[in-house]
């Protein structure tokens, strides 16, 4: 089976989970999280939440086995989806190897990066303005804020030039109002 599997990419504050909601209606993907997973995991009180925690509340990436783990553990279970749409994963080269051998294991493989490029101020301001209201600790301080967005850059933003090498990046316009960035990543899918 043909699956339509899709990164959708970009730094904090880029729009991944809104816009991911969109897609997911559109095309009745499978949408997959990994910042969703370990809030639920923190939320149960499980002892792989009380680890992360820590780190997410500092701003700094959970270890690759964890979020690793979790992800084939959802690929694993749901063999008869039309595709995924993996929001916040991978966030290492470590990981986007990992999500390959597993995808291949399973007869399938990403069919495109979506990237959504946002400027920087532009990022800090609606992760403050989200934090005010979501409940989201990691969104309350500017210097929580700055320090994702340094590991986004340090650690995240190279996977561009990974898949760019496979011929699979997009880089889509993330400024703007939401349906105008929908609007590009629906034609960009096609
Ligand atoms: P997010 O909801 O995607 O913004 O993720 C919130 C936090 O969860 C991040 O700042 C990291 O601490 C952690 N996290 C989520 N996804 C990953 C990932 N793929 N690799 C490492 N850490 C992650």
């Amino acid at each position: 089976m043909n699956k339509t599997n899709i990164v959708l990419f970009g730094p904090p504050g880029a729009g991944k989970g809104t816009q991911s909601a969109f897609l997911v209606e559109r095309y009745g993907l499978e949408h997959l999280s990994t910042g969703d997973l370990l809030r639920g995991e923190i939320k149960r009180g499980t002892e792989l939440g009380l680890r992360a925690q820590e780190l997410m509340s500092a701003g700094e990436l959970v270890p690759d086995v964890v979020v690793v783990g979790m992800i084939r553990n959802r690929l694993r279970e749901r063999p008869d989806a039309k595709g995924f749409i993996f929001d916040g994963f991978p966030r290492t080269i470590a990981q986007a190897e990992a999500l390959d051998s597993t995808l291949k294991a399973l007869g399938t493989e990403i069919t495109v990066m979506l990237s959504l490029e946002v400027e920087e101020e532009e990022l800090v301001k609606r992760l403050l303005g989200r934090g005010a209201t979501s409940g989201r600790e990691d969104d309350r301080s500017e210097e929580v804020v700055r320090k994702r967005i340094k590991e986004y850059h340090d650690k995240t933003a190279p996977l561009k030039g990974y898949y760019d090498a496979q011929g699979k990046l997009r880089p889509i316009d993330g400024m703007g109002g939401i349906a105008a960035i929908t609007a590009r990543l629906v034609e960009a899918i096609g």
